[in-house]
């Protein structure tokens, strides 16, 4: 039988960004929190990805989750300013807004028809002809058939948020443990009464997966369906002093993104059959970089700093996971965030610290509920 080793009302299981945000409004909120992480922290999803917070440019249509996003985005300024001064360390949020190039006469119309329904649930999207294009950033671009311009959508650099939410809860109390992977729940009368490590038991009033691309593996220890999967993301950042352009450029297959720190990021691919395997390879690399040079030309000249790869927590339905677990007393969720995690990660925190308190929570959650999920035994 295992000792005890700790007690604690929330523990969190993944020390990724939707982990550590969730941990740090916890803490602002007064609740004891444990968060365990199997590696370091943020060195999985979190370290690989690109940093948009791209409300606009990465929904496709209105609904919940684009209402999340934009939320979402909203309260980045003020997160970064609390975390600066709590911890001193700056997320490096950056606001000169994305241009999304269009690679054809469709892709053309369903950016018009996306700068249509943005603009009237009251967004900035300003549509670029070529010619307009080339006033702004000379040849920087090579022009195609226009542009959606989307100055509000902003980009942090993913590392930093990551320290800044981390130190910052760790100042307030967060207890985290690192190098400490999960390895079962610990059941009592038919609730997760916390959690068994190499070390021992943590005990817990309450359980939150946040264990990004293991979140379903994780969930099915307990006979829980949750449809949450590795989606591979391959990256890499180059050396720049001074970035070609100060704006995010994104089309299809490929997006580019100057960094505060005068890195330039290029990313990103998507494969949903790499499995759980995290390393970058050639190929993609090397289809990656054309493009980027195809769009950037100047990019071509730039040093190679770091290949990243990355999985990202997938859902059936490209919508997170948030909220208790119907059928399973003690369990919460906050994972599946896909493509958007980093752009989500304040709204998730801040929900999750909701709800755990007993508030109505800022966005009706109906949407993302676990009842989507599965209890299968
Ligand atoms: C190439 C790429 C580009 C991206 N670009 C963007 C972007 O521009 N904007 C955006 O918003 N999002 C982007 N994303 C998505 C974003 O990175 C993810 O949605 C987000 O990082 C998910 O955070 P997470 O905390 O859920 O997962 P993770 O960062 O993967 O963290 C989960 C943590 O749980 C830990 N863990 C797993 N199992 C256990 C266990 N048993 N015990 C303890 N710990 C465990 C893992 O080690 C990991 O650290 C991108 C992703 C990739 C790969």
């Amino acid at each position: 039988m295992m000792g005890t080793t700790h007690q604690t009302d929330t523990l969190i299981v993944g020390g990724g960004v939707i982990g550590c945000a969730i941990a740090y409004e916890l803490a602002k909120a007064g609740v004891d929190v444990i968060v365990l992480e199997k590696e370091t922290l943020g060195s999985q999803s979190t370290r690989a990805g690109a940093g948009m917070l791209g409300a606009q440019v990465e929904m496709t249509a209105p609904g919940p989750m684009y209402e999340l996003g934009v939320k979402s985005r909203a309260l980045f300024p003020k997160l970064r300013e609390e975390l600066l001064d709590i911890s001193g360390i700056d997320m490096e949020l950056h606001t000169p807004g994305i241009f999304r190039i269009a690679v054809d006469e469709d892709d053309r119309a369903a950016l018009l028809e996306r700068q249509r329904w943005q603009t009237e649930c009251g967004q900035r999207a300003v549509w670029f002809e070529d010619e307009d294009l080339r006033g702004e950033m000379g040849d920087l671009v090579s022009p195609r058939y226009g542009a959606l311009y989307l100055p509000d959508d902003h980009q942090v650099r993913n590392p930093q948020l990551l320290l800044a939410l981390a130190a910052s809860a760790k100042r307030l109390g967060v207890r985290i443990f690192e190098h400490t992977p999960m390895m079962g729940f610990l059941q009592e009368h038919g609730a997760v009464a916390g959690v068994k490590t190499a070390d021992g038991v943590i005990r817990a009033d309450r359980v939150i997966v946040a264990a990004g691309a293991w979140s379903g593996l994780l969930a099915r220890q307990l006979g829980l369906d949750l449809p949450v999967f590795p989606v591979k993301g391959q990256s890499f950042l180059l050396d720049s002093y001074s970035p070609p352009t100060p704006f995010t450029i994104y089309t299809h297959g490929c997006y580019i993104l100057p960094k505060k720190n005068g890195q330039v990021y290029v990313g990103a691919t998507e494969e949903q059959q790499a499995g759980f395997d995290r390393r970058p390879n050639l190929r993609s690399l090397a289809s990656l970089s054309t493009q980027a040079v195809e769009l950037l030309p100047s990019l071509g000249d730039l040093p190679f700093s770091t290949p990243l790869a990355g999985l990202r927590p997938g859902s059936r339905d490209g919508m997170p996971y948030l909220g208790s677990v119907p059928g399973i007393d003690g369990l919460y969720v906050a994972s599946g965030h896909f493509r958007n995690g980093v752009l989500l990660s304040a709204i998730t925190g801040l929900v999750m610290a909701e709800l755990l308190t007993g508030k109505e929570t800022s966005v009706d959650l109906e949407a993302f509920s676990l009842k989507r999920a599965h209890v299968f035994g």
